[in-house]
């Protein structure tokens, strides 16, 4: 069947691009089945849309690379990557455009469940595009006959075959990633929220590039003696690190020591990376959130009043609502959408936060009575959260050493190595009180659950139905409006924007009734995704989504500059 591809490519060569079109479907090989699931519309436009499924009888994986959900996906990221250096590799131009190309959602340093590859019992199977090569709008039959039976099965050689790989390779993939799922969910009976391991490396190359900084002035990460935890590791075996306990966690210390950078290690570590990255081991609990202020965000129908009160005019905090939120607003924000979401840990640092709603000293509350001053400051609700709630907090905190009054545990950064400070920072409390008056009331305050109103999320534009486009990893474009991500910083690979943009139309469609609330309608999306797959979201079983957390599925409905809700009267879920 691969000579009738090749015959038919030859038919059509000097034709024009349209009639492309007749070579959808599907062709055996000698060694895999190639599908062509979609045919581009012209040179320009996004390319075709292929497919190969290798069966494991070809490829030969042994059980152990797909014998659990977690070896698969580490072993399906290897192979991802590897066919996108060789595509890259072998990437010619064959003709005008995109003639030629072969392309692939090759993951980047987290190692997440991909559309792209999947490994099973079955065999490999391998999404990809590819560029119909053309010159102008003339189909080049030989061109695209030594792209599709010379190029690709190159490829798919090269990168679906396990005896293409170093066996050695393959296995640490999985092992990798069985142990750092392994590792989040046992984080809780250990009392931690976070692992950071010895030897780890947090330093990233720069703020664009997430490989791993290397050099001699590299300070692999090592844990003082009084939180060094072990664990042992199902394939790893015995490991040691700091273990972060439940509780209100300070990181201080000098400017430039390290301190958000182990602050954003911890962000990230609510995903797997790969071997090699340095962050294998720094382990996060799946539901941590990094809170920001990001003033000039959009919010609707939230209940801030745990944070902010007694506006002036008496304007209402209960059910807010701006179109263009201030520093400590959305902060106060943020912390209540990820409640109303679910979380157990917050991670906070004090380069992105709002000074106002981080602290409030002694002066300041001898200047300004607390009538007058609408923000209750972080600090004396942190212990509300940890205690009523069960919410921990992990806080960057280089300028205010009021906060030694609510830490459980202070972690001290210098030189890019923690020391335990606790000791030290419990008897400066002892000898210095602050003088502050604790603003925080008798209790948190109620998280309201809100309903999502269908009518004021329409993907549609003009005319055109649906209309939702993702532009980079930080924008979704739905309908007429824009989603900006770019404060949202657990959002961590473009394929992960396409995921939540199709998921976005596919909880609009399908659960958003005007009676469900976000939590509900949360639980019914990822109830049914991890029955069913990614491909859920879309029928046409795309290979670029990559799974994510109902947390940023939120972050990207609660940006939508449209959207309404009514908040459900109920009393306050848990
Ligand atoms: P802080 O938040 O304490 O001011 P940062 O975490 O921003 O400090 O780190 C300052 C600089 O030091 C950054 O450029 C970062 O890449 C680098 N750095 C952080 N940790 C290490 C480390 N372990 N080894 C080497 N350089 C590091
Ligand atoms: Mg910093």
């Amino acid at each position: 069947q691969a000579n009738e591809l090749e015959r038919l490519l030859r038919r059509l060569d000097g034709r024009g691009y349209k009639a492309y079109k007749d070579i959808a479907g599907a062709y055996q090989f000698d060694t895999f089945t190639l599908f062509i699931d979609h045919v581009q519309g012209d040179p320009f436009a996004a390319p075709s849309r292929l497919r190969v499924v290798v069966p494991q009888a070809v490829a030969h994986f042994p059980a152990h690379a797909y014998a659990t959900p977690s070896r698969a996906v580490g072993v399906a990221n290897l192979l991802a990557r590897r066919f996108g250096e060789l595509a890259r590799e072998q990437d010619r131009r064959r003709g005008s455009g995109k003639s030629g190309l072969i392309s692939i959602d090759a993951p980047g340093q987290e190692m997440l469940p991909i559309t792209a590859v999947k490994v099973t019992t079955e065999g490999v199977e391998c999404r990809f595009a590819v560029g119909l090569p053309a010159r102008g709008r003339t189909i080049l039959g030989r061109e695209a006959i030594a792209l599709l039976l010379h190029d690709v099965p190159a490829v798919v050689r090269g990168a679906l075959f396990f005896a293409a790989y170093d066996p050695a390779e393959v296995k640490r993939y999985a092992d990798v990633n069985e142990d750092a799922d392994w590792l989040r969910a046992h984080l809780p009976e250990m009392g931690l929220v976070a692992f950071v391991a010895d030897g780890a490396i947090l330093p990233r190359r720069s703020g664009v590039d997430e490989r791993p900084l290397t050099g001699k002035r590299v300070v692999p990460f090592q844990s003082p003696d009084s939180l060094r935890v072990q664990v042992n590791l199902p394939n790893h075996g015995p490991l040691t690190g700091m273990g972060i306990r439940r509780g209100v966690t300070l990181i201080v210390g000098g400017g430039y020591h390290g301190k958000s950078t182990l602050l954003r290690a911890l962000e990230r570590g609510v995903y797997n990376h790969i071997p090699g990255d340095g962050r294998e081991f720094v382990i996060t609990v799946g539901d941590a959130v990094k809170i920001r202020a990001e003033d000039g965000r959009r919010i609707t129908g939230v209940n801030i009043r745990p944070f902010i009160d007694n506006l002036p005019f008496g304007q209402s905090t209960a059910n807010f609502e701006t179109d263009n939120a201030s520093g400590s607003t959305s902060q106060a924000a943020n912390i209540m959408e990820a409640l109303e979401v679910g979380t157990s840990l917050l991670l906070i640092d004090e380069d992105t936060s709002a000074t106002n709603f981080m602290i409030r000293d002694h002066r300041m509350q001898a200047l300004i009575a607390k009538d007058a001053e609408p923000i209750t400051p972080f600090i004396d609700k942190v212990r509300q959260l940890y205690e009523e709630r069960g919410v921990s907090t992990v806080i960057v905190v280089g300028g205010s050493g009021d906060y030694f009054d609510v830490a459980d545990c202070v972690i001290a950064m210098h030189a890019y190595t923690p020391w335990d400070a606790t000791e030290a920072a419990r008897e400066i409390v002892r000898r210095f009180p602050t003088g502050r008056v604790a603003e925080g009331g008798e209790h948190f305050g109620d998280v309201i659950p809100r309903i999502p109103l269908p009518k004021s999320i329409d993907p549609s534009k003009g005319r055109a139905d649906a209309k939702v486009k993702v532009r980079g990893m930080h924008h979704i474009q739905f309908g007429r409006h824009d989603i900006d991500l770019s404060a949202v910083e657990q959002v961590v690979d473009t394929s992960q924007t396409e995921a939540i943009a199709a998921a976005l139309l596919y909880a609009r469609e399908h659960y958003m009734d005007g009676t469900r609330t976000l939590r509900e309608i949360i639980e019914a999306l990822f109830a049914d995704i991890e029955r069913e797959g990614l491909d859920l979201l879309d029928r046409r079983r795309v290979g670029w989504f990559a799974a994510f957390r109902p947390h940023e599925f939120a972050a990207a409905l609660n940006r939508l500059r449209t959207l309404r809700v009514r908040q459900a009267d109920a009393a306050e879920e848990r």
